[in-house]
């Protein structure tokens, strides 16, 4: 890929990430848009990864070391990079509200992730087994038994 079009991919990802992001809840205009721009930069996905159930964050196909964890800079103890499901997939509709902040309760710190990853948990609350803790600086486990929940709210991520 030329670096043109890696500058291109990137500020698509941007544009969709301001749009996604703040405190506004994303209405059914903000989803639209962000799926024509995804529509318009297909060229720019990976032909293997078109039709994929999971993606990275960044629209492309998953990697063998995604899971490697950050040692340094702002993003220290997280992931390389994190698994989601394709948008094509997040489209077919959400069985929880979309929630972006939860707490971890061991240590009362509030964690804000991603539209995408928001997204994916809103269509399948259990597609992750574990999440990361800003405050820890380390994942720990969700579900029924895990230590987190959605910001505001008793109920368990993951569940
Ligand atoms: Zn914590």
């Amino acid at each position: 890929m030329s670096d043109e079009s890696n500058q291109r991919t990137d500020t698509v990802t941007f544009v969709q990430e301001w749009m996604m992001s703040g405190d506004h809840e994303p209405d059914q205009w903000h989803r639209d848009f962000a799926a024509a721009i995804d529509a318009r930069c297909t060229p720019s996905v990976p032909e293997s990864a078109k039709g994929e159930r999971v993606v990275l964050t960044n629209g492309s196909l998953v990697t063998d070391d995604h899971r490697d964890i950050i040692e340094n800079g702002p993003r220290a103890g997280q992931q390389k990079a994190y698994v989601v499901l394709s948008m094509a997939e997040r489209a077919k509709g959400f069985v929880r509200p979309v929630r972006r902040s939860y707490v971890h309760k061991a240590c009362g710190v509030v964690t804000t992730m991603g539209q995408s990853l928001a997204e994916t948990y809103a269509r399948d609350p259990a597609f992750y087994s574990g999440t990361f803790c800003c405050g820890c600086g380390t994942h720990f486990p969700v579900g029924e038994t895990g230590e987190f929940v959605w910001n505001g709210t008793d109920e368990k991520v993951g569940s």
